[in-house]
């Protein structure tokens, strides 16, 4: 079982955005679950450019996603 890679304050207000504007299917398109702008949202997209610049990969930004199944 892998460990989870230990986060400073910043990395987990940046994860935390992830997870909460995550996308859900709009007719026309997906849109921020929290937000409502259209997906991904200025929010989402800063948060995964910062965790990203923090060294996590792309599997362990998708992992953030912790729903039940894909609302889109
Ligand atoms: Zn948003």
């Amino acid at each position: 079982m892998n460990t989870p890679k230990p986060i400073g304050t910043d990395e987990a207000a940046a994860a935390h955005a992830v997870r909460t504007h995550c996308a859900i299917d709009y007719p026309g398109g997906p849109r921020c679950l929290n937000c409502h702008a259209k997906f991904p949202c200025d929010t989402h997209v800063a948060a995964v450019d910062f965790l990203l610049d923090a060294g996590w990969d792309d599997a362990a930004i998708m992992a953030l996603d912790v729903r039940t199944g894909p609302w889109f």
